[in-house]
């Protein structure tokens, strides 16, 4: 047995051993796992063709065999193409598997010539290789681990490069007999690279998804599910970064309390779905008015809170006026009509010395005050000082 034949056997066991990995996260419902399956089992029926070659005949060892290689290419793409959300642009993808076919019948039947076929399955494959690397390179989500979307691109970039070495090395020879059983030191070297592709590439693939589902499963604990404002958790775990970060460099730290007017009737009016609808919308209002680095929190029902860093007490309290007018003149439209609404906010900045909870304490007493004193209002807690 070849060396080559040993590293296609290898590569037929790895395919074998991703097919149940594969299978367990289709039910995580990701993009790109079902395409990725795909691919694995178009190449496992290629190999054992390739390697029966002169046992079954040559238009399924090589024609078949290849056209398989090449479909199980482009459904590989594919997979990273839907994963990352673009389309999969299926009837260019097959287009391109199909116009192989006569390219590959010519080299076997009119002019045999095995670089020549080297060559279009090498360059079809550095190709593919190509396009996985510019679709990751490009299209990388934002909340994604970007050393995974990293690690990919180079693979399919040292793959690509490998097959189209093999392309440049099989036409510079005069007559090979057969591509497999060719024991040169660079025929096999490159060919091992290239049997490692598909379940390098998987392995990628697989990384991504599991990626995927933990940053899922962390923003289900972190993220509030209806506003998408932090949850309870998610604020606590930033307000604690926050408020390291501000002890280490000894700066200013604000933390606002608001509290929409009247909600109860809101639901009353508008309907459980509409007053969802205000909260929603009030929460991307709060973003546009809050800085980038300000953490934003659903602490309760219709309670937010929002934690202001290297902020003087004057320039919160601004900020917080400008969010209570644009509540206040912020129309919801809802199935049963416009909805106005308005906040009542509380305000207090970091004493020297206080925890997280003395200064939310003091934030949620002006907020208290705020409501008593007719809502619609902001009030600051301005920490009385020492006699
Ligand atoms: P106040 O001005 O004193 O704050 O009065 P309020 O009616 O806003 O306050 P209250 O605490 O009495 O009622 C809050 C209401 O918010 C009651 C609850 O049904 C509603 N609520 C809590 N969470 C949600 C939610 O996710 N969606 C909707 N639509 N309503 C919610
Ligand atoms: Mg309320
Ligand atoms: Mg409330």
């Amino acid at each position: 047995m070849s060396a080559v034949s040993v590293a296609l056997a290898t590569t037929w066991l790895l395919g074998l051993l991703m097919l149940p990995l594969l299978g367990s996260l289709l039910r995580s419902g990701v993009p790109g796992v079902r395409e990725w399956l795909a691919a694995d089992v178009a190449l496992m029926v290629a190999i054992p063709m390739l390697l029966l070659r002169d046992r079954i005949p040559d238009f399924l060892s090589i024609v078949i065999a290849n056209l398989l290689i090449a479909l199980a290419g482009v459904t590989l793409y594919a997979g990273f193409a839907r994963f990352l959300h673009r389309p999969a642009r299926w009837p260019l993808l097959l287009t391109c598997v199909v116009m192989t076919a006569p390219a590959l019948v010519y080299w076997r039947y009119v002019a045999d010539s095995i670089p020549m076929r080297v060559v279009v399955s090498t360059g079809f494959t550095a190709t593919v290789c190509a396009a996985v690397a510019v679709t990751v390179a490009r299209y990388q989500g934002s909340r994604r681990a970007r050393y995974l979307h990293a690690a990919t691109v180079g693979v399919a970039v040292i793959f690509a490069a490998c097959q189209v070495a093999r392309g440049i090395y099989f036409i510079t020879l005069d007559r090979v007999a057969n591509a497999l059983t060719f024991d040169t030191t660079v025929n096999v070297v490159l060919l091992c690279v290239g049997a490692a592709i598909m379940p390098v590439m998987l392995m990628c693939g697989m990384m991504m998804v599991h990626d995927a589902l933990l940053s899922d499963a962390r923003d289900a604990v972190n993220r509030d599910f209806l506003t998408g404002a932090l949850s309870r958790e998610g604020f606590a775990s930033a307000a604690r970064s926050l408020w390291e970060e501000a002890d280490r460099t000894r700066s200013p730290l604000a933390c606002l309390i608001v509290d929409l007017d009247h909600f109860k009737s809101i639901n009353d009016t508008f309907g459980h779905t509409g007053g969802d609808k205000v909260l929603c919308e009030f929460v991307g209002l709060m973003r546009s008015t809050i800085r980038a680095g300000d953490a934003l929190g659903r602490i309760g029902g219709e309670e937010f809170a929002i934690l202001m860093p290297g902020i003087a007490l004057d320039h919160a309290q601004s900020l917080a006026e400008r969010l209570r007018t644009a509540a206040a003149q912020h129309a919801v439209v809802t199935n049963n009509g416009t909805c106005n609404y308005s906040l009542s906010g509380g305000l207090a900045s970091r004493l020297p010395g206080e925890t997280l909870d003395q200064l939310t304490m003091r934030a949620d007493r002006a907020l208290y005050q705020a409501k008593v004193s007719g809502r619609n209002t902001l009030c600051v807690d301005t920490p009385q000082s020492p006699s």
